[in-house]
């Protein structure tokens, strides 16, 4: 059996692991300390663990360390991707945007995705496998290592399905804000879904501060199963009273994403039936300008039709907001760089 990664454990789960070695709490503590507070990448390094034990951890346990193959500056603006090997030929990638609040990182939860939304590079390849809560620690370390700032904001909004990968984005979410590890505030983290529903049910019982975000990029059932398949599964209503369920029980905001493409969910009477669809939630829609993806047709929405969509929402009462586009001459959008790294990979062997 494949060693297990040290990374991956939460605080309480690594006590029961040392505890079975016969070792005390506080090693658990000193452990974990080194990994997710000092954030080393050897055993070696942890100088206050004996040599036997350092010993024994190395013969019974891995570190998944991850190693960048690539960084791709934007000199468009403050926005850096990083392409991060995980091993077995797997590369993931991360996003690095510098705003005036502090550094906000967007991860990868999956090494691709088998959501298969028609207008997503990361689903192109069909799911490789999923990610362990230690290598989604992992790409902010790294990216704190190589910058040597601090990361304040994280988005799970990389490749991926969070909620597909449930149990391991859990203990990320723990491990990450624990204390006695990177200590990074919940309020100040986002998880972006295509809208599993049961499991939105159940995260809204673990009442954790993050905030969801839910990819929406659609007025209705009928267009949105045209862009997405999890609509087949899901429909558009049960996610609406779903996302409701989550802001009513966390009381945080609901953020819905909706990506423009043109002729396909951009018209006035789109808009207006999204108003009537958010009318009393508790939520904030975010309109995303299409990114182009060679492999579909789609064509982002013109300037003035993303205003005037915006405009319909909030005369509508709807909060709304246009992201900035970021990144985009080095294919910062979702899936897109790993998707070419591995193109130029194939055409070289
Ligand atoms: N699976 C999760 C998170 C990853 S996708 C989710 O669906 O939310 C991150 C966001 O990028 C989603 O809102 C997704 O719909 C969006 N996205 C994917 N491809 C895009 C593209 N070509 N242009 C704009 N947004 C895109």
């Amino acid at each position: 059996m494949d060693k297990r990664d040290l990374r991956s454990f939460t605080l309480e789960k690594l006590t029961e692991e040392m505890k079975s070695f016969g070792e005390k709490p506080f090693r658990a503590k000193q452990i974990y300390g080194w990994l997710h507070q000092k954030q080393v990448t050897s055993f070696d390094e942890m100088t206050n663990i004996s040599k036997d034990l350092r010993k024994k951890l190395e013969e019974n346990y891995t570190l998944k360390n991850l190693k960048i193959v690539e960084k791709l500056v934007s000199k468009e603006d403050n926005t850096s991707k990083y392409l991060f090997d995980i091993g077995d030929n797997i590369v993931i990638e991360s996003v690095l945007m510098k705003y005036s609040y502090g550094n906000a990182v967007c991860i990868s939860s999956q090494a691709g995705c088998r959501m298969g939304c028609t207008f997503c590079a990361s689903t192109i390849g069909g799911l490789e496998r999923d990610l362990l809560p230690g290598e989604m620690a992992g790409q902010i370390y790294e990216i704190q290592r190589d910058t040597g700032e601090r990361v304040s904001n994280v988005v799970i909004m990389g490749s991926g399905e969070p909620l597909d990968n449930y149990d391991n984005v859990l203990d990320f979410l723990e491990i990450i804000h624990s204390k006695e590890g990177n200590n990074l505030s919940h309020r100040h983290i986002t998880l972006s879904t295509c809208g599993i529903v049961d499991k939105i049910y159940k995260l809204a019982e673990e009442k954790l501060q993050i905030t969801l975000a839910i990819s929406l990029h659609a007025p209705n059932n009928e267009i949105r199963q045209n862009t997405m398949p999890v609509a087949r599964k899901y429909d558009y209503d049960s996610l609406i009273k779903a996302a409701k369920y989550y802001a009513d029980t966390t009381k945080r905001r609901v953020t819905f994403e909706y990506a423009l493409i043109k002729g396909v969910n951009d018209g006035e009477d789109n808009a207006r039936e999204l108003a009537s669809r958010l009318k009393g939630l508790m939520c904030h829609v975010n309109l995303i300008p299409v990114n182009d993806v060679k492999e579909n047709n789609y064509v982002r929405s013109t300037e003035e039709n993303i205003r005037s969509f915006a405009e319909t929402l909030q005369r509508l009462g709807i909060e709304t907001t246009v992201r900035r586009k970021l990144g985009s001459d080095i294919n910062a959008a979702c899936g897109q760089l790993r998707k070419s790294y591995k193109e130029k990979k194939v055409k070289e062997e």
